[in-house]
């Protein structure tokens, strides 16, 4: 088996992530989230949670509905121009993204085509149908909103959001206010948005149905881009990865040796960087940030980079999470279509705020999360950040007999009040620790027969497979420690030589 195989495997077995509908026969583009997965995404959103919405004492948290109105969509230009180029196999009837027909030929990204040049490059390249190797039909634009009719007679129409970002714009009036006019302001939300891709074959990276985790921050740049000066000057020393368009290669570099960007976007390009090595454990090679051509970018966003994590499932370096300046587009185009104000009154007149946003798939930084924590050489084992992994910590019996389950599952019900605990019996202690290793359990509690004398238990590490043996009285205190990074696993090791 493949790499990406034996991750899929992994994810089924023990109850990650599948395919969605399964006992039918399974449905492209949907996947469930099993009892560790669904657990392993809630800690993901909460860390992020944690870590943007404390960059300011202005950015909160929203929740809103995933259906939109025609209006919204229509004024953002989703209705006009969310469309993939598709072309249609004449024989078999199978239909592909041209643009990705065009990539899997070429290795270069086709993305920026119209239907126009990706009909002419199809011909020119001389492709047919990878299923049956029948002609394609002309190519055609594909709206991939999901469209829907909004109560029983059907005059109302509406959409399946696309992303989650409309539902912050449409906000943004009522919260300025609300917040008393305060700017900057930070609006993050976190929700599933719906395409209807022509043919989803990445995984979880190109889903009919996902979720985003977004950020917009409203700012006007000429008043507020202080602000975010202090704040650069303070990270400014903080090196990232970066590939340039006009570079062949990432290269590392200081946050403030890049001068031709704004500091307001470096200030949050070196936030998200961190977050991945801080928060998602990821090592600074890992990571980089890819700026994108005039081709590849929207027209509004004035500065477009990706995040991109090199990943061993899907054959390199691919997208996880974005930072976008998308200037006054947004608001501007609210404003027109409702007829509503959305410029807020400066000592300049009116102005309307502009938006950096803060873009992150939460299914891609999941996979992202499995695909790096994935060991499979002389041992089987998951490395997820003990704040993130779905099992901090296992408890078992050495043997089911003599008193020992019992007072394994005492141990279990104390810890579980703490920590994200797990208790098990069956099988033999090998066979557990292997299971245990390879959803990530960061640590397995032994209880043997010196406990019954002694008290005392042992604690084994999932990296090292090393274990120290510590009272049980102290069992909390010590997992706390291990776990806020406020002692070492060696440090332990050590003290007991
Ligand atoms: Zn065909």
């Amino acid at each position: 088996m493949t790499e990406k195989e034996e991750l899929e495997s992994m994810c089924k077995r023990r109850g990650y992530i599948w395919q969605s509908s399964e006992i039918y026969g399974g449905e492209a583009g949907f996947y469930d989230y099993g009892h560790l997965g669904s657990q392993l995404l809630d800690n993901w959103k909460r860390e992020w949670k944690n870590y943007f919405l404390s960059l300011d004492d202005n950015y909160h948290l929203i929740q809103t509905p995933n259906i939109h109105p025609y209006r919204v969509l229509d004024a953002s230009g989703h209705v006009d121009h969310f469309s993939d180029v598709m072309v249609r196999c004449e024989q078999c009837g199978s239909s592909f993204r041209g643009d990705h027909l065009i990539e899997e030929e070429t290795g270069e990204s086709a993305e920026w085509m119209d239907k126009e040049e990706i009909g002419g490059k199809i011909k020119e390249l001389g492709l047919s149908c990878p299923d049956c190797g029948g002609p394609f039909s002309d190519p055609e634009d594909f709206n991939m909103m999901f469209g829907l009719d909004l109560g029983p007679t059907g005059e109302k129409k509406g959409f399946l959001r696309p992303e989650t970002a409309q539902s912050v714009y449409i906000n943004f009036r009522r919260e300025f206010r609300a917040l008393r006019k305060k700017m900057p302001l930070g609006l993050a939300t976190i929700g599933s948005a719906f395409r209807n891709e022509i043919s989803p074959r990445q995984g979880v990276f190109r889903m009919r149905e996902f979720r985003q985790a977004e950020m917009q921050i409203f700012f006007v740049p000429e008043i507020h881009e202080e602000i975010f000066e202090e704040r650069y000057e303070m990270i400014k020393d903080t090196k990232v990865k970066v590939k340039r368009v006009d570079q062949d290669e990432a290269v590392e570099i200081k946050l403030g040796e890049i001068e031709d960007l704004p500091p307001f976007y470096l200030y949050h390009l070196g936030k998200m960087y961190e977050f991945y090595t801080k928060v998602m454990g990821l090592s600074f090679e890992e990571v980089r940030f890819r700026e994108l051509s005039e081709d590849e970018k929207a027209f509004y966003n004035k500065i477009h980079f990706d995040l991109e994590i090199d990943l061993d499932t899907l054959g390199g370096w691919e997208e996880i999470s974005g930072l976008h300046y998308r200037s006054d587009y947004d608001l501007k185009q609210h404003q027109e279509e409702s007829n509503t104000k959305l410029s807020i009154p400066t000592e300049e007149g009116r102005k309307i705020p502009h938006v950096i946003e803060l873009s992150f798939g939460v299914d891609r930084n999941v996979w992202a999360l499995l695909d790096r924590g994935f060991k499979n050489g002389d041992r089987t084992w998951l490395d997820l950040p003990v704040k993130l992994t779905p099992r901090q910590v296992a408890v078992f019996p050495l043997v089911r007999k003599d008193g020992l389950p019992e007072k394994s599952r005492d141990i279990y019900e104390s810890l579980n009040r703490d920590f994200r605990a797990h208790w098990e019996k069956s099988g033999s202690i090998g066979k557990r620790y292997a299971r245990n290793d390879e959803v990530g359990t960061r640590y397995c509690v032994t209880v043997d027969y010196d406990t019954m004398e002694d008290d005392s238990v042992t604690i084994r590490d999932i990296e090292t497979t090393e274990q120290i043996r510590v009272p049980v009285n102290d069992l909390t205190m010590i997992l706390r420690r291990l776990i806020e990074r406020e002692k070492s696993f060696e440090q332990y090791m050590e003290e007991q030589d």
